[in-house]
């Protein structure tokens, strides 16, 4: 029996970098590279086009948080500039690092709950051939 995933579900297993069908498989391959296909349940993850999105997202939530935090350490404490570097460049570097792979999830999760860029189609086929609607007939 085929269950609905919701879209918080999906995104959720996404940010979490599994599989947003089954969530128990591995969504990526290397660190932003996405595997083909789920090593638990098959799904293909081949119609995935997150492209620049996840980088876009990462510094906008990056940088409300960095920004502000360093303009009021700036105000209230007035450190030496050196310092300010030594602290909010490795914060910023991490924090991204660190974020960016569950964005990437997420953003593969919601193309695949909302059957964005082919996986709505990669869907109908799987379950056509479930059916056995799809196959060749071998009469
Ligand atoms: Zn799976």
């Amino acid at each position: 029996m085929v269950q609905a995933v919701s879209l918080s579900k999906a995104l959720w297993r996404g940010f979490t970098m599994k599989c947003p069908n089954c969530g128990r498989g591995h969504l990526f391959g290397r660190f932003l590279k996405v595997a083909d296909h789920c090593e638990v349940c098959g799904e293909d993850f081949t119609p995935q086009r997150a492209d620049d999105l996840p980088a876009y997202l990462v510094i906008v939530v990056v940088g409300h948080i960095v920004v502000p935090t360093l303009l009021w350490v700036e105000m209230t404490y007035a450190p030496p500039a050196w310092l300010q570097l030594a602290i909010w460049l490795p914060v910023t570097l991490f924090s991204a690092l660190a974020l960016l792979q569950p964005t990437k999830g997420a953003i593969v999760g919601l193309q695949w709950q909302t059957g964005m860029h082919g996986f709505e189609t990669t869907r109908r086929h799987a379950m056509q051939t479930c059916r056995g609607v799809g196959r060749i007939s071998e009469a």
